[in-house]
């Protein structure tokens, strides 16, 4: 593949990043509570009618570790994620919350209970807001209550409610069925409604969502080219993907595509309601297997989060030493590794029941995809 040119892939050789996990991270996930009062067609949640909370103990036990590496971090960000985290109700939150020291709070929320009180909370806790909203109410349609009712005119008060009250907010869309015709429509949705950024997940085969996300090379790829010809003709928010895919095309152009990837994995800590930690990939939290067990490398009610993730990078085992062995497979064999890293543990395990694979339909769909598009959009513009 080429760029006016310029080889936009490159060797196994010239990659020089992400080569095992680092010993801290520069975020945490936290899950408030299982529960969320959504039942959207295409969630991975195994646990979502349940309400299992997460204990004060377990958020001071957090705490006691991300205080300092916060002291040591330019911003270090405390991420509550459910279930939907606003389940957990505003009083427990603010338990929660109460231990942790010079971090940023974000919240990612389905946005249906928000109201003025929550806003309040948001702007009383400096809270960054992430919600999920995936375009005009036909593209939202699979964001639906446990009875089966559409959540978009609930989603919608919410956003309403964030705006009166001045609360910035970035939304997160699903695409189920990428292709052309969406994403001019999708894009002029999300800038109208005066989100600061719009990130796009194609829909991932994962966790209990079963249903295939095998799509056709030229349908993504005329989908993301799209999303970046809309942005490019009224740039109003920033999109995720593309900005990421342009950070990369210039690196590239600039004869530094090997400078931007880290050079380590994030650990990404994931704490789950009862104080297990999984790392990686928050979205194998609360899964086993027979093969791997339950994914966790320990619980912050034994041993201090620190000393979990430390020892982990030092020497990892079991399914995290087989991830890292794909990664190094993709780094051998995979020209757009530059760009991608690697990808996510939990994309191979849910797509082919193991770590070690290379190529998932994920990583084509919103990785190798993506890249061609923004680049066929360069081209043709
Ligand atoms: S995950 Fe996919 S796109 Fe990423 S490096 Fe591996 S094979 Fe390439």
């Amino acid at each position: 593949m080429s760029f006016d040119g310029t080889a936009i892939g490159g060797t196994a050789q010239q990659w020089t990043g992400m080569r095992g996990i680092g010993s801290v991270p520069s975020y945490v996930i936290m899950q408030p509570t299982t529960l969320c009062n959504l039942d959207c067609s295409y969630c991975y949640l195994p646990h979502r009618a349940h309400d299992r909370r997460m204990p004060v103990s377990v958020a001071e036990a957090v705490a006691e570790t991300v205080n300092d590496w916060a002291t040591d971090a330019p911003r270090f960000s405390v991420v509550w994620h459910g279930g939907e985290p606003l389940s957990a109700g505003r009083e427990h939150l603010a338990a929660l919350m109460a231990p942790f020291r010079g971090v940023e709070h974000h919240i990612q929320t389905n946005a249906t209970l928000i109201d003025d009180e929550w806003c309040e909370f948001f702007a009383g806790h400096d809270i960054h807001i992430g919600l999920s909203i995936d375009g005009p109410e036909w593209m939202t349609k699979r964001r639906v209550d446990r009875g089966g009712r559409p959540a978009y005119e609930k989603i919608r008060k919410g956003i309403e409610a964030l705006r009166r009250h001045g609360i910035p907010f970035a939304v997160l869309s699903v695409v189920s069925d990428p292709g052309p015709g969406l994403a001019a429509e999708l894009y002029s949705f999300v800038a109208d409604l005066g989100a600061t950024v719009l990130g796009v997940n194609v829909e991932e085969q994962e966790g209990v969502n079963l249903r295939p996300n095998g799509h056709e090379a030229d349908a993504v790829r005329a989908f993301w080219a799209e999303l970046t010809a809309a942005w490019r003709r009224d740039p109003r928010l920033e999109v995720r993907e593309v900005e990421w895919a342009l950070r990369y095309a210039g690196a590239v152009l600039a004869g530094a595509a090997d400078t931007l990837l880290p050079r380590r994995h994030d650990p990404i800590p994931t704490i789950s309601h009862d104080g297990h930690v999984v790392l990686l990939s928050p979205e194998l939290a609360g899964f086993s297997s027979p093969q791997y067990g339950d994914f966790t490398s320990g619980s912050v009610r034994d041993r201090p989060l620190r000393e979990i993730v430390a020892s982990t990078a030092a020497a990892p085992t079991g399914w995290i030493a087989e991830y890292l062995r794909g990664v190094e497979a993709c780094r051998a064999s995979c020209e757009f590794f530059g760009f991608c890293g690697g990808a996510h543990a939990a994309n191979r395990f849910f797509e082919h029941g193991r770590f070690d694979g290379t190529q998932t339909r994920h990583c084509r769909n919103s990785k190798i995809f993506l890249l061609e598009g923004v680049l066929d959009h360069a081209r043709a513009a």
